[in-house]
C-alpha cells in the first residue's frame, strides 16, 4: 500500500498518553499504520506518495460510535410522530426491520456508513440488527469503515415480536457469526455475541454468549437501558436490579459492553466498576425518547469510578442522527446543567469518550483511538476555514463546543482516504440517497405503516 503524509496541520490532537496537541504537525502513514507523528519541520525529509496539505486543519483520531443500528437507519427515517407510545413505536420499528430485504439492508447500510464517515465516525458497532451480513459485508468493504457486527438473538417471547430462537439455535447462530465474520476485511470487521436484551434471554443463553466471547477472544454487547418497568420487574421476580442480576450470573467482564445504562444504582455501578465491564451511552436517543437521562444517568460519576464510558447514537428513528460529535457535545453540556456545575465533563473528557474510550470499550485501544506511531491510521481532518471554527485558540474547546461534522474535510480509515473534500470517495452519494428514498417508500408500502406529518403537506 501507498504512503500518505498529512502535512503541516495547524493542530494535531494526538490523544496520546501525554495528551499532546502539536502545532504545525505532520503524520506519515504507511499502509494501514501510522509511522511518524512530529512537527512538520522534523519530518520535512520524509517523502510520501501522496501528500495532503493540512495547513488550516485540525486533525483528530477517528470517532467511535458504539451503538448504531446501521442497516435500518435511513430507510424510514423521521416517520414517527413525537408522542407515539414507546411500545407502539418499538413494535413498528421491529416490524420494519423484519420486513427489510437484502437489497434494503445493503443500500441503507451504505448510506448510514456514508453519514458516519462524512461526519468523522470511522468505527462503529451495529448491535446485531443486520440480517443479511453477507450483503452488508460488501458495503463495509466498499466504504472502508471499521465495524463490530453480530446477530441479535433472544430465546424468550418478547413484546417486539423479535424472532424467538431455541436456546441451542441462538447459541449456534452467535458462534457461526463469530466464525464467519471476525477478522474479515483485514481485521476491520470484528464479530461479537449480541443477545438483544437480557430481559428476553434465558440465563443459559446469556452465559453461553459470554462464554463464546471469552473463547473467541472477542466481545459481547446487550441492550441494558434499565427502564423503570424493567427494574421493577427484576426487583419483583429476583429481588435485585438488572445489572446485579447479570453480575450474579457471571456475565459481566471487560469484554462486555452494556448499552444505554440510563439508570444504575450504586450497587450496579460498583458491579460494573469491579468487573471492568464497559458501557456505551446514547445521549441523542435518550433525550429524544424522554428517557430521563439527565435525572438518572450517572456518566460523570461512572467516569470518576474508572468505568469505561463510550458514546453511541442508537437507531435512525429514536436518535435520528448518527453523528458521534453531536453525542460528544451533548454529554459535555447536559451534565453541567443536571449537576448545576460547569466542573463536570470538561471538553477534554468528552473528546476522550468519543475516541480513546470508544476504542477501549471495543477492545481496540491498542489499534485505534489516538494518533500514535504503530497505531492504525484512522484520522479526521477538520477544515477550520469556516466561521464556526473561528477564532481559534483552543482546538479542543472549539471542536467540542463550536464545531460539528459539517467541517469534516478528509477522513482516513486504515490508511485509506474514504472522504475527500467532504465527499465520499467510494460512491455517487446522490444516486445512493435516491435509491434509499425509493427503497424506504417501498418498505412503508409493504408494511402498511404510515404516519402523516402533523401539518398538511400541500
Ligand atoms: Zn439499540
Amino acid at each position: 500500500m501507498a504512503t500518505l503524509k498529512i502535512d503541516n496541520a495547524r493542530y494535531l490532537i494526538t490523544l496520546d498518553p501525554q495528551r499532546r496537541i502539536l502545532r504545525d504537525a505532520t503524520v506519515v502513514i504507511d499502509g494501514q499504520y501510522i509511522t511518524h507523528v512530529d512537527k512538520a519541520e522534523a519530518l520535512r525529509h520524509v517523502a510520501a506518495e501522496e501528500v495532503i496539505d493540512a495547513r488550516e486543519m485540525v486533525v483528530t483520531p477517528g470517532f467511535c460510535n458504539n451503538h448504531m443500528h446501521i442497516s435500518y437507519a435511513h430507510a424510514t427515517r423521521g416517520i414517527f410522530p413525537d408522542d407515539l407510545d414507546p411500545m407502539v413505536y418499538l413494535a413498528h420499528v421491529f416490524t420494519l426491520q423484519g420486513a427489510m430485504n437484502e437489497e434494503d439492508e445493503y443500500y441503507t447500510s451504505l448510506l448510514g456508513i456514508t453519514e458516519l464517515l462524512k461526519y468523522g465516525t470511522t468505527c462503529f458497532l451495529d448491535p446485531g440488527s443486520t440480517k443479511y451480513l453477507d450483503a452488508c459485508l460488501q458495503a463495509y468493504a466498499e466504504s472502508g469503515c471499521r465495524i463490530v457486527v453480530g446477530q441479535q438473538v433472544v430465546d424468550r417471547p418478547n413484546p417486539f415480536h423479535l424472532p424467538v430462537y431455541t436456546t441451542e439455535a441462538a447459541i449456534r447462530r452467535m458462534e457461526e457469526t463469530l466464525q464467519r465474520y471476525h477478522g474479515q476485511l483485514d481485521g476491520r470487521v470484528r464479530a461479537w455475541t449480541m443477545p438483544f436484551d437480557a430481559a428476553f434471554c434465558s440465563d443459559e443463553l446469556l452465559t453461553a454468549a459470554k462464554a463464546l466471547a471469552d473463547r473467541y477472544g472477542t466481545g459481547m454487547t446487550l441492550h441494558q437501558a434499565n427502564r423503570p418497568a424493567t427494574v421493577q420487574r427484576y426487583l419483583a421476580d429476583y429481588g435485585k436490579r438488572p445489572v446485579q442480576y447479570l453480575d450474579d450470573l457471571g456475565v459481566l467482564g471487560p469484554n462486555v459492553l452494556l448499552a444505554h445504562v440510563i439508570d444504575l444504582d450504586e450497587a450496579e455501578i460498583e458491579a460494573i466498576a469491579r468487573s471492568g465491564t464497559k458501557t456505551v451511552m446514547c445521549p441523542t436517543a435518550a433525550l429524544k425518547m424522554g428517557s430521563g437521562m439527565t435525572a438518572t444517568a450517572k456518566l460523570p460519576e461512572m467516569v470518576a469510578r474508572g468505568i469505561c464510558v463510550s458514546l453511541g447514537t442508537d437507531a435512525g428513528n429514536n436518535s435520528n442522527l448518527l453523528e458521534t460529535l453531536r453525542a460528544m457535545y451533548l454529554v459535555a453540556v447536559v451534565y453541567k446543567d443536571a449537576r448545576r456545575t460547569t466542573a463536570v465533563v470538561p471538553a477534554e473528557l468528552a473528546l476522550e469518550l468519543a475516541t480513546l474510550e470508544g476504542a477501549r470499550a471495543l477492545g481496540l485501544e491498542r489499534e485505534i483511538g489516538s494518533i500514535e506511531v504503530g497505531k492504525k491510521a484512522d484520522l479526521v481532518l477538520f477544515d477550520t476555514r469556516r466561521p464556526e471554527w473561528r477564532t481559534l485558540f483552543n482546538p479542543v474547546n472549539s471542536l467540542v463546543y463550536n464545531a460539528d461534522g459539517r467541517s469534516v474535510h478528509t477522513v482516513i480509515v486504515d490508511g485509506r482516504v474514504v472522504v475527500r473534500e467532504a465527499r465520499p470517495c467510494y460512491i455517487d452519494e446522490w444516486e445512493l440517497i435516491c435509491k434509499v428514498q425509493t427503497l424506504g417508500e417501498r418498505l412503508l408500502q409493504r408494511t402498511g405503516i404510515h404516519f402523516a406529518p402533523r401539518w398538511p403537506v400541500m
